[in-house]
């Protein structure tokens, strides 16, 4: 069987599935000539670059499988490939990890003040070293402090995960997960602690960290209201869709010292965030790179070829 490979995929991938018995092509064929070129395969690997709509589908009757390195799957018809046979497939665990460690890297930077420092220092670290150091003074340490996780899917599992070995306490609130079992540390030397889900007004009031991990939602989760419930003085991280927080309850929060600062890798108007929030001093920005990192990239080229393995060999 032959794989066309359209938008690239790690080494990893490349090797399972030509040991598996498949030829793999990673010559891109450009969109306007997959009309006519793509019949020519009986399956496609794309990430985000290349469409699968449905006029494609339906001009390449040999096509058994579709997989997309990464997790949306805004590029491909799902439906309509589901309703002629064809396999999709996708690589949601993948990035689980990457993402939870930047959920950290917000908390730690928020917790010691390292977005605001690292403006500073580079303008004013040789004139205003001693002011800088007493303005950078008053941090906190994670260990002891309440994570609100709100989202106990598989992100908000591995962020949970991360701050049980920092010592945190976790407080999770989700409406269709009662408990979940993490392995906390490193294998061989970890434990298991299940983490029950808890009402979101528990969290909310008990929590010094709030981080997100919910899919895209029609109206946001963290809005006035629920600002207004939580502690003085609270972080928030938001690592996973834009439009999760309403950014105009959160610059208020953020203004009136309500929430002492933000960790924000996503944004509601992605690819133009509004300045306001960019330019707030008490902000830990990232421009959506939760799932970039080198480990991820391959474990998406390693999940993928499994899962296209599996799939074409129908099981
Ligand atoms: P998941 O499906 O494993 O987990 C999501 C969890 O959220 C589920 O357990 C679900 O029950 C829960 N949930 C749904 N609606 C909720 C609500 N209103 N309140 C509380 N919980 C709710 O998904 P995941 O793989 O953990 O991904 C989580 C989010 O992270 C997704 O939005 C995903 O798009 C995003 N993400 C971001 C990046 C990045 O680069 N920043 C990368 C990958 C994924």
């Amino acid at each position: 069987m032959k794989i066309l490979v359209n938008d690239g995929i790690e080494p990893i991938g490349k090797k399972l599935l030509e040991e598996a018995g498949f030829e793999v092509d990673m010559n891109k064929i450009e969109q306007s000539d997959l009309m006519t070129r793509l019949n020519e395969y009986d399956a496609i690997c794309v990430r985000s670059a290349t469409k699968v709509r449905k006029d494609l589908i339906d001009v390449c009757p040999n096509l058994k499988a579709i997989g997309r390195g990464g997790v949306g799957l805004d590029n491909i018809d799902v439906e309509h490939a589901g309703s002629k046979g064809i396999a999709v497939i996708n690589t949601p665990a993948a990035s689980s990890r990457s993402v939870g460690e930047l959920a950290m890297a917000h908390m730690l930077t928020l917790a010691r003040f390292l977005h605001q420092s690292n403006r500073e220092m580079p303008a004013n670290g040789d004139t205003k070293f001693n002011d800088l150091k007493k303005a950078y003074a008053k941090g906190y340490e994670l260990e002891g402090k309440t994570l609100g996780i709100i989202g106990l899917g598989r992100i908000g599992q591995e962020t949970a995960r991360t701050a049980l070995g920092m010592g945190m306490t976790i407080l999770a609130y989700d409406p269709y997960v009662d408990e979940a079992t993490v392995s906390v540390g490193h294998v061989s030397l970890g434990f298991k602690h299940t983490i029950r889900t808890v009402p979101m007004q528990e969290l909310l009031s008990g929590s010094d960290f709030i981080s997100l991990h919910i899919p895209s939602v029609d109206k946001p989760v963290l809005g006035r209201e629920e600002f207004s419930s939580m502690k003085d003085g609270v972080f928030v991280v938001n690592c996973s869709r834009g439009g999760t927080i309403d950014e105009d309850a959160l610059i208020e929060a953020l203004n009136s010292g309500k929430v002492a600062g933000a960790g924000l890798d996503v944004f509601e108007n992605e690819p133009t965030p509004r300045k306001d929030l960019l330019s707030h001093p008490k902000v830990s920005l990232t421009p959506h790179i939760g799932a970039s990192t080198e480990e991820a990239q391959n474990k998406i080229g390693e999940e993928l070829a499994q899962r296209m393995i599996a799939a074409l060999r129908g099981n």
